[in-house]
C-alpha cells in the first residue's frame, strides 16, 4: 500500500524495512532482514504485479525519478592476477585487453572534465589491482582530490582495501569506494578463486568504517540459478547499512574469458532483478551497468519502470562498450526521465 504523505518526509522516516515486508505482503514471516526465501517470492510474483511493488516503492523514495549519470575511466587497465571468469583485464586470459601503466594526473582530470561537461554527476576510476600498492594510493589521492575540485562526487574502484587505505582514499575526499560481492557466496566459488567472499565483505567492511559511502552490486547472468540470485541480492540488501549504490550488469561475454560461451540471461529475468533490487534496497541508487548495449532500448525502459535509477553514461566502460551518450540522452529524453542535477552524495549512515 502506498503511503502518499511519504515524499515529503526526509528518508529517515520512510517505511522500515519490517513496514515494505508488511507491504509487500509475500506470506512469510517478517523480520528487519530479508529472506532468500522473502526474495525467491519476490521473483516469483507475476511480473505486473512485481513492477507495481517496485514502481510504488521507487516513487516512495525518490519522488524526484531522476536518473544519475556516472562516468567510468579505467585509470589502469589490463594485467590483474585475479581470475574472474567474466573479466578481460585478468591476466591469465587470452583476451584483446593488454596490460597498461597507471594513467597519469592530467589525463585523468582532462577525461573528468569531460565528463562533467557531458552531463556527467559522478566520476569513478577502476584500476584492475587484487590491491593497491601505498604508492599506489598516494598517487590515486591525487586523482581523487583533482576531480573533487571540479565538482564531481568521486568513486574508485582498486579491489582489496586494509583499514589504512580506505582512510587515506576517505581523507583525499574519495565519497564511494566500489566493491563488488559479483554473486551469491556460494556460487561464488564457481566464478573467482583467487579471493573469497569474507575477502569482499572485509573491504566493504573498511570502507564503511572509514566513513565513505559504497557502491557494490553484481553480474547477473554468469549460469547462476534465481535462488542464487536472490541469495546474492539478500546477501546486499542485509549489509547494515545496505549499499548507496548497487550496480547490477548484466553479463557480456568476452571472448578468451571462461564465460565467453555463457547462454545470456532472459532479459525479463533482468528486468526482474532490477525490480528486486529496487524494493529490497528502496533508498539504494540501483544502476544499469555493463550489458546495457545488449538489451536494447525496450528492455532498459522496462528497467527504468523497474526502479534503476542510475546508469554509466559515456562510450566505454573499464573495456566494454556501452550505448552511446547521445543514444542516452535521447532515450532518457524519450522516456520523460530527468537526469540528477546534483552531486551531493546520498549516505544511508
Ligand atoms: S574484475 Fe577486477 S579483480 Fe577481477 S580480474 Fe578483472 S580487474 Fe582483476
Amino acid at each position: 500500500m502506498q503511503d502518499t504523505q511519504t515524499v515529503e518526509k526526509p528518508l529517515t522516516q520512510f517505511k522500515s524495512k519490517a513496514d515494505l515486508h508488511q507491504d509487500i505482503n509475500i506470506g512469510v514471516q517478517v523480520s528487519g532482514e530479508w529472506s532468500v526465501t522473502q526474495i525467491e517470492a519476490l521473483f516469483a510474483l507475476p511480473l505486473n504485479e512485481l513492477m507495481l511493488k517496485a514502481q510504488d516503492t521507487h516513487k516512495s523514495y525518490f519522488p524526484e525519478g531522476d536518473v544519475e549519470l556516472a562516468t567510468l575511466l579505467s585509470i589502469k587497465t589490463g594485467g590483474c592476477p585475479e581470475d574472474c571468469s567474466y573479466c578481460p583485464q585478468a591476466a591469465r586470459y587470452d583476451t584483446d585487453v593488454k596490460a597498461e601503466k597507471l594513467m597519469g594526473l592530467e589525463d585523468v582530470l582532462e577525461a573528468a572534465k569531460a565528463a562533467k561537461a557531458a552531463g556527467s554527476n559522478r566520476f569513478c576510476m577502476g584500476a584492475a589491482w587484487r590491491e593497491p600498492k601505498d604508492r599506489d594510493i598516494e598517487k590515486v589521492t591525487a586523482m581523487i582530490k583533482g576531480v573533487k575540485a571540479l565538482g564531481l562526487e568521486t568513486c574508485a574502484t582498486l579491489g582489496m582495501l586494509e583499514a589504512d587505505q580506505a582512510q587515506a582514499l576517505q581523507e583525499a575526499g574519495l565519497d564511494f569506494y566500489n566493491h563488488n560481492l559479483d554473486t551469491s557466496e556460494d556460487f561464488y566459488r564457481s566464478v573467482i578463486s583467487t579471493r573469497g567472499y569474507q575477502d569482499r565483505l572485509d573491504t566493504i567492511s573498511n570502507v564503511r568504517a572509514a566513513g565513505m559511502s559504497v557502491c557494490c552490486g553484481g553480474i547477473v547472468g554468469m549460469g547462476e540459478s534465481r535462488q542464487q540470485r536472490a541469495a546474492f541480492l539478500a546477501r546486499l540488501a542485509n549489509l547494515n547499512p545496505y549499499p548507496e549504490s548497487v550496480p547490477i550488469n548484466h553479463l557480456v561475454p568476452v571472448a578468451g574469458t571462461p564465460l565467453a560461451e555463457q547462454k545470456p540471461l532472459d532479459p525479463l529475468e533482468f528486468v526482474r532483478t532490477i525490480a528486486v533490487a529496487r524494493i529490497t534496497m528502496p533508498k539504494a541508487r540501483v544502476r544499469l551497468s555493463a550489458g546495457r548495449q545488449e538489451l536494447g532500448r525496450a528492455v532498459q525502459a522496462m528497467c527504468f519502470m523497474a526502479g534503476a535509477n542510475s546508469i554509466f553514461y559515456g562510450e566505454q566502460l573499464l573495456t566494454t562498450g556501452n550505448p552511446e551518450a547521445e543514444q542516452d540522452r535521447e532515450l532518457l529524453a524519450e522516456l520523460g526521465l530527468k537526469t540528477k542535477q546534483s552531486c551531493k552524495t546520498e549516505v544511508l549512515v
